[in-house]
């Protein structure tokens, strides 16, 4: 029975208790009623339950927790209730939240996040980035560190490293995978660094600092294909940033708590050789923005040292504009932040790591070809296909990234071979379509190379829960997991 034959009243039955990750609303009806017959109701605690959602909204959620809550931190609840019931007295809270979120990133990440942005994109934007620079210059100690000429203030350039991830619009996009975005780049080109060869990047490194760069955007893993730079790049990009004093940022949009260290670049076979200068989060954070390593290989040099200095600098940034980011966003990254330091998500991203790639080598695919680090996974479309249990994706090009959540069930061996993989799993699937089915919700993206699959054109399949896209799987869908369907109540 397809989806589409289903009677309305069942449609409609709220009391299934199963949910799954990030999947679209593909009617506008009212929210069901929670279940009220199960304990255990994962409409009310979702993260209890293994996700086969391995988007999550292009890497939006590392968590189906709620953020907000009284249980992750009293004062973000009171917040949240105040910004909820009485919005207009919420201007009175405004420093504080700013205060909140500043403490909890400092403390988990060890950095300061000092400008905040709509999207990690603004925050590239090297108008942006150089005229902080000019701010953390002008009231440094040793201020002309990062002597910047008239002519890079007019039309200040950066460099990035092959591969890279580079931006919905500006200078960036010329760096975008996506062709029609690069048609909407503008500005100065990039300056292309390779860091395929260690010994070659002190030489590429000079030459972009002699073309006017002002900094340079590195990524720990490379966003087109997932390949880890080698730890002896990496030694190699910090040394000639600092030797030729090219500010040296470090994207971690995506890289973030998943590569199993607050920042990918904090773990030990990085961080060993330093610390980059300015860090972009952005995505799971919640908050978008740029963040300062005072510890940086180029900052350092600025002689900025004292904490009370550091926070006027940081403050006196932030000071204009009104609110530092809106205070929902502060609010749920905070929270975000609180939960990620609780719960020690940094050594979780390494447990889900480990199994998942163990799942995957256990269908035949070579460790070689399994890129990124820890619980931020690639793997080529084709490899991807041939996972026996299908999970949903993202797409990058010719690559599909796992980006799971943190949650503690996705550490259970045992969770995840009876509901995600494996042929016990049929059963947990069939609940999960139903629980879809019941909020008239279907998943978006194509479990065979997870770009978005058009709502309502396919209907995903009730057993596995697949949705693919018409290239993966043109026509009807044919089963895989139909040998091991069992009945459940539902
Ligand atoms: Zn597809
Ligand atoms: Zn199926």
């Amino acid at each position: 029975m397809s989806w589409s034959s289903i009677p309305r009243s069942r449609e409609t039955d709220s009391s299934s208790d199963l949910s799954s990750g990030s999947l679209t609303r593909t009617y506008s009806s009212e929210l069901l009623s929670p279940c009220s017959q199960l304990p255990s109701c994962r409409q009310w605690v979702p993260e209890e339950f293994p996700d086969l959602d391995f988007h999550q909204s292009f890497g939006l959620f590392l968590t189906r927790k709620n953020p907000i809550s009284r249980a992750v931190d009293e004062d973000i609840a009171r917040y949240w209730h105040i910004l909820t019931t009485t919005p207009a007295l919420l201007q009175y809270h405004i420093p504080d939240i700013g205060e909140g979120y500043r403490n909890a990133f400092r403390q988990f990440f060890g950095t300061e996040p000092i400008s905040l942005h709509g999207h990690v994109s603004d925050a590239a934007n090297p108008s942006v980035l150089t005229s902080l620079l000019m701010h953390l210059t002008a009231h440094a100690t040793n201020p002309d560190v990062f002597f910047l000429s008239e002519e890079d203030r007019v039309n200040p350039r950066v460099a990035t490293t092959h591969g890279s991830y580079g931006a919905g619009y500006g200078p960036l996009a010329y760096n975008s995978v996506v062709p029609e975005i690069r048609t909407l780049a503008n500005g100065t080109k990039p300056f292309g660094i390779n860091t395929h060869n260690p010994a070659k990047i002190g030489s590429q490194v000079k030459s972009a600092k002699a073309q006017g760069c002002v900094a340079l955007i590195a990524e720990i893993v490379r966003a087109a294909d997932g390949t880890a730079i080698s730890p002896l790049s990496w030694r190699r990009l910090l040394e000639a940033c600092k030797r030729y004093t090219l500010v040296l940022i470090v994207d971690e949009a995506l890289t973030a708590i998943r590569c199993g260290a607050p920042f990918a670049h904090q773990l030990p076979e990085y961080c060993k050789f330093g610390y980059p200068d300015l860090i972009l989060f952005g995505k799971a954070v919640r908050t978008n923005g740029i963040a300062v390593e005072w510890n940086g290989s180029n900052i350092r040099k600025l002689g900025i040292t004292n904490a009370e200095q550091r926070d006027f600098l940081t403050l006196h940034w932030q000071e204009r504009l009104t609110e530092m980011a809106h205070s929902s966003d502060l609010l749920t990254s905070w929270g975000t932040l609180v939960l990620a330091k609780t719960e020690n998500w940094p050594q979780r991203a390494q447990i889900i790591g480990r199994i998942l790639r163990n799942v995957i080598k256990g269908e035949g695919i070579k460790t070689s070809s399994i890129g990124g680090l820890h619980s931020l996974i690639y793997l080529r479309q084709k490899d991807n296909a041939r996972i026996s249990w299908p999970v949903m994706g993202a797409n990058a090009g010719n690559y599909v990234r796992w980006l799971p959540t943190m949650d503690e069930v996705m550490t259970s061996k045992d969770e995840l071979f009876t509901k995600v993989f494996g042929p016990d799993s049929v059963p947990h699937r069939k609940q999960v379509s139903a629980y879809l089915r019941s909020q008239r919700l279907e998943p978006r993206w194509c479990s065979g190379c997870g770009v978005a699959v058009e709502t309502g054109v396919k209907i995903a399949c009730e057993r596995c829960v697949a949705n693919q896209c018409e290239i993966c799987e043109p026509g009807e869908h044919v089963c895989l997991l139909e040998d091991f369907d069992v009945d459940v109540d539902s």
